[in-house]
């Protein structure tokens, strides 16, 4: 396929000097004609960001949500008020659930349920992999089959925390490029092994050459983070980009355990492929 550009519009970190952070997490991505963003932070930084790093928002004509976090679905109202022309939207159904860390609602902000109801959104429910653009693929659903990464941090349907989140709704992006495959995570909820291993079936076992994104193990108990790190051994991606919620001690771990393949995220950052 032909040449991708990745830009980081939103991050928990910056990289470049004109750029804003947030607890939140936003690619745009350049794919011939094509402008997509895959998830959209929590809204606060995108707009200034945008406009700091030359990306025309009102361009975007795909958005995929890679969960229902505030953290990721937040921007929608900033991308659908720019937009000049209609946006597809492809979500998880899941993802419209209420969602709640403790108490606190950290699922879709009203504003952002309300922008899936504009005129300039398309609304794609999906819970299959499925193409969003000529090469560009969604993963769908993540069937988790390693015990190793049921989550440590537990997230909730409802604030008195009856109704545990299995977070079905994480998904990932993915494109081909000769040299193997690129994997964009959001917070890989689902555990980024799944998520890659997941890929590479979908992929005919295609190398994976790239993984950016949130790999949210903050919370990981040693063993698990070392298990993470024996797996990442395995599948041997030449560019590992850890952002957002991968979580300092993580990130830490991944820059001593793979310093030839670690490169820093952060808003500002961009990756061609
Ligand atoms: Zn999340
Ligand atoms: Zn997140």
């Amino acid at each position: 396929m032909s040449h991708i550009r990745l830009t980081v519009l939103a991050d928990d970190t910056v990289s470049a000097r004109s750029a804003r952070g947030e607890h939140g997490l936003c690619f745009h991505i350049e794919a011939g004609e094509r402008r997509l963003l895959f998830d959209t932070g929590q809204g606060l930084v995108l707009a200034d960001n945008a406009r700091a790093l030359g990306v025309d928002l009102g361009a975007v004509d795909t958005v995929v949500l890679s969960h229902g976090h505030y953290d990721h679905t937040g921007g929608l109202p900033t991308v659908l008020a720019a937009a000049r022309a209609p946006v597809v939207v492809h979500l998880h159904p899941d993802a419209l659930q209420p969602k709640y860390h403790g108490a606190r609602a950290i699922g879709l902000p009203p504003a952002a349920r309300d922008a899936l109801n504009a005129t300039t959104c398309r609304l794609l429910l999906s819970r299959e992999p499925g193409e969003v653009a000529p090469g560009l693929f969604r993963t769908g659903e993540i069937p988790r089959r390693h015990a190793e990464e049921t989550p440590e941090e537990i997230f909730h349907l409802d604030p008195e925390g009856q109704n545990p989140d299995p977070l079905l709704d994480d998904q990932s992006l993915f494109l081909s490029t000769p040299q193997g495959t690129v994997v964009l995570l959001g917070c890989a909820h689902a555990g980024v092994v799944n998520i890659l291993d997941h890929v590479r079936r979908l992929t005919d076992n295609r190398p994976v050459r790239a993984v950016l994104g949130g790999l949210h193990l903050g919370a990981a108990s040693a063993v698990r983070l070392q298990w993470t790190l024996d797996s990442l051994r395995r599948i041997a991606p030449r560019l590992l980009v850890p952002m957002h919620c991968t979580g300092p001690g993580a990130i830490a771990a991944l820059w001593h355990e793979f310093p030839d393949a670690c490169r820093p995220g952060g808003a500002g950052a961009v990756f061609d492929f």
